[in-house]
């Protein structure tokens, strides 16, 4: 706490938005925050916040908060308030009654990446310890998840290679299915920086992104492929590095699987690889793509960053692995201004990870099969744990309309609004007997729930974030939680009165417990934390104070494992009948489903979605600049204004998913990526007509 004078103090906390995880004072009069101000030492920020960091933050005392912990037994039936200790009793007792009915895997729960690490650590735990399943998943499943298992299998480690820092040291910057602008903001105006310095640029992206050309910055070159190929402008890329002899030999030679790289070479190298051959898939001139190539392997240290628009597609791991395979290739893994670094969106999708939430991985990424390390858990959780992994969220959603799975605990997830086709998902709720959602707002998923725990904002609890660097930051009280709990304290609470009673008095105890039973976390605790500011993990004896670039002697796994990526179109086809491609993304003001920017000021500077289409289709469906109009897919139909751009190529169509009326998911469709079940948000065969008003 620092005094301001004035009766003014301030508390260092960090950002509850996107995944730069930018450092941010809030200052206070008394109990109340009166602003929120970016921390000059924040070392992911440097003194910098966007508008949704600094000014979307008033949600925390909106009135809509669910202050009372309420519970009914039908969901047509109203809301009846209780105490907290009958709302929790009555989730225990219903998830006991499901699984002495219908078997110990017949409930699971879902992890949010907008909570600490260590009220996500609890979940799992609860889950596997409480329910004694692996039925845990996170929202990250439909973010990142590619991620997670491209940069495992050809790197070692589910997790970006730099810290944002060493994008001071790039020479190229090659952004693909990213928008830093608007999801990134603070990092976007470090990467301009470098930019204006002269660092070379590529885009790969089907819109005319910002950064493709402002009043500061313009790409190099901007490869406008078709939503969907981006294995395949990959592979052409590759293409071009193997047989224009750009490939780094020595790094290879020394660092990589000499089988893998040879065999991969073979593939890249094949005429069906060639940019000409893949000119007609991709939507992008061959020159263009051997330009590309070209650039990025030549002109010295280059840097990949990547999004959503890569990992959520039908081949969004393969993506994922076709960009490490580049890196490796061209030497650029291993120092400063290189590297794969993923922009994660929400503020924790990291650390929900890092934590042990997906059904198959206990803390640090490490395989639930694996019985040294099950072993240790067990022991330190004194239950037996099962060897099998759990659902993921989907598998979720299939097995309670099979009638197999059906009790939810929902931590911080509005699943009805952010999973894609809407109408599987209610269907799949409305399907299951006991749905407890914990949330601080009555969210789209509420309506289908039979118990609703008040949550709890960042600003009511301690904890840490870790952020698309690995960066671990301190999360600080600033006020009481509003409904008596922060968001850990309810799983505790839940955890005991389903007869498994957790004992901790602060989150960092909870800390503790993860880096003593996690390697890569060894070294992180809240004394340390304060200390150093910060901590990039690994965190280890080795990098006592953290690890800001990885991989940097040798890969994680030893040897880089390159990795054949063949393209595979996507299922997902234009037809007569749904002849444009709908693709998705966001604005600066707004955030994901708008739950909290919504309840802020920020709705002045956007206050709806909206379809942006090419003057070319809009004058072919005689469709002027903001009239309604609708979309319709094979999944469903909803309603929105147009926004006649020339920022969209033909046939392409985007939409932002900020606001419930817009419903964006409810015509996204069940397609998903083959390796992690993501879904495939940027690919959806939409018809668009003129409508009059709804
Ligand atoms: Fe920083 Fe992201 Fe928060 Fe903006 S939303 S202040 S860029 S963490």
């Amino acid at each position: 706490v620092i005094r301001l004078g004035q009766g003014e103090h301030s508390i260092n906390t960090t950002c509850a938005y996107c995944g730069v995880g930018c450092s941010l004072n809030a200052e206070m009069k008394g109990s109340e925050v009166v602003r929120m101000v970016p921390a000059r030492d924040g070392k992911a920020n440097e003194g910098h916040a966007c508008v949704k960091g600094r000014f979307a933050w008033g949600y925390a005392t909106h009135k809509d908060r669910i202050l009372k912990p309420m519970i009914r037994a039908r969901i047509t039936d109203p809301w009846r308030e209780v105490s907290w200790d009958e709302a929790l009793d009555h989730a225990a007792s219903e998830f006991k009654r499901i699984q002495a009915a219908h078997g110990v895997d017949a409930i699971g729960g879902i992890v949010s990446s907008r909570c600490t690490n260590e009220e996500g650590y609890l979940v799992q735990k609860l889950v596997r310890a409480a329910f004694g399943n692996n039925n845990v998943d996170t929202c990250a499943r439909v973010c990142h998840s590619p991620t997670g298992y491209g940069l495992k299998q050809t790197l070692g480690e589910s997790a970006g290679t730099q810290s944002f820092k060493s994008v001071e040291r790039c020479d190229v910057v090659l952004v693909i299915g990213a928008n830093p602008t608007d999801g990134h903001p603070v990092f976007a105006s470090r990467l301009k920086k470098r930019l204006r310095q002269g660092a070379r640029l590529i885009v790969i992206d089907p819109r005319r992104i910002d950064l493709v050309e402002t009043a500061h910055v313009r790409a190099d070159v901007h490869l406008q492929l078709r939503p969907g190929t981006n294995v395949a402008v990959l592979s052409a890329m590759a293409h071009v590095i193997v047989t224009e002899g750009l490939l780094a030999t020595d790094f290879i030679a020394a660092r990589c699987e000499e089988r893998a790289f040879e065999q991969w070479r073979d593939f890249a190298a094949r005429p069906d690889n060639a940019p000409e051959a893949l000119e007609a898939v991709t939507g992008v001139a061959a020159p263009l793509l051997r330009a590309a190539a070209r650039l990025y392997a030549t002109g010295g240290n280059a840097a990949i960053y990547y999004g959503l628009g890569v990992t959520e597609h039908a081949q969004g791991s393969t993506a994922v692995m076709a960009i490490a395979n580049l890196a490796m290739a061209t030497g650029n893994v291993g120092r400063e201004g290189v590297g794969v670094n993923p922009l994660r969106g929400q503020n924790n999708v990291q650390g929900s990870c890092d934590i042990g939430s997906f059904p198959h991985e206990l803390p640090g990424y490490r395989h639930v099969a694996d019985a040294t390390v099950r072993g240790a858990f067990e022991q330190a959780w004194g239950v037996p744990l099962q060897a099998e992994p759990g659902l993921r969220i989907p598998n979720m959603f299939e097995a309670a309309l099979d009638g197999s799975f059906l009790g939810l605990y929902c931590q911080g997830e509005d699943i009805v609004q952010s999973d894609p086709n809407t109408r599987h998902v209610t269907a799949a709720l409305q399907a299951m007997e006991c749905v407890v959602v914990q949330d601080i707002f009555l969210n789209e998923t509420a309506k289908f729930a039979h118990v609703l725990l008040p949550g709890s904002s960042f600003l009511e609890k301690d904890g840490t974030f870790t952020n698309a660097e690995r960066r671990i930051s301190r999360v600080r009280k600033v006020m009481a939680p509003r409904a008596g709990y922060a968001d850990w304290e309810v799983t505790v609470q839940l955890s005991k009165h389903l007869g498994y009673p957790m004992d901790y008095r602060h989150p960092s105890e909870i800390m503790d417990e993860i880096a003593r039973l996690t390697p890569t976390f060894a070294g992180v605790s809240y004394a340390r934390l304060d200390a150093l500011g910060s901590i990039q993990w690994p965190c280890t004896a080795d990098a006592p104070e953290g690890t800001p670039t990885m991989h940097v002697d040798e890969f994680v796994r030893g040897k880089g494992r390159f990795i054949i990526t063949q393209y595979v179109g996507t299922s997902e086809k234009v037809t007569r009948k749904y002849p444009l491609i709908l693709t998705t993304g966001r604005i600066l003001s707004q955030y994901n489903v708008g739950a909290q920017t919504r309840r802020t000021d920020n709705v002045q500077w956007h206050d709806e979605d909206r379809l942006e289409i090419h003057p070319h289709d809009a004058q072919e469906r005689g469709i002027a600049d903001g009239d309604w109009v609708g979309i319709a897919s094979r999944a469903g139909e909803t309603v929105l204004r147009a926004l006649v751009t020339e920022r969209m190529q033909p046939g392409v169509v985007y939409t932002t998913f900020h606001f419930p009326e817009s419903g964006a998911n409810v015509i996204t469709t069940e397609n998903s990526d083959w390796a992690t079940n993501c879904p495939e948000y940027k690919v959806t065969a939409v018809q668009v007509l003129p409508v009059s008003q709804p």
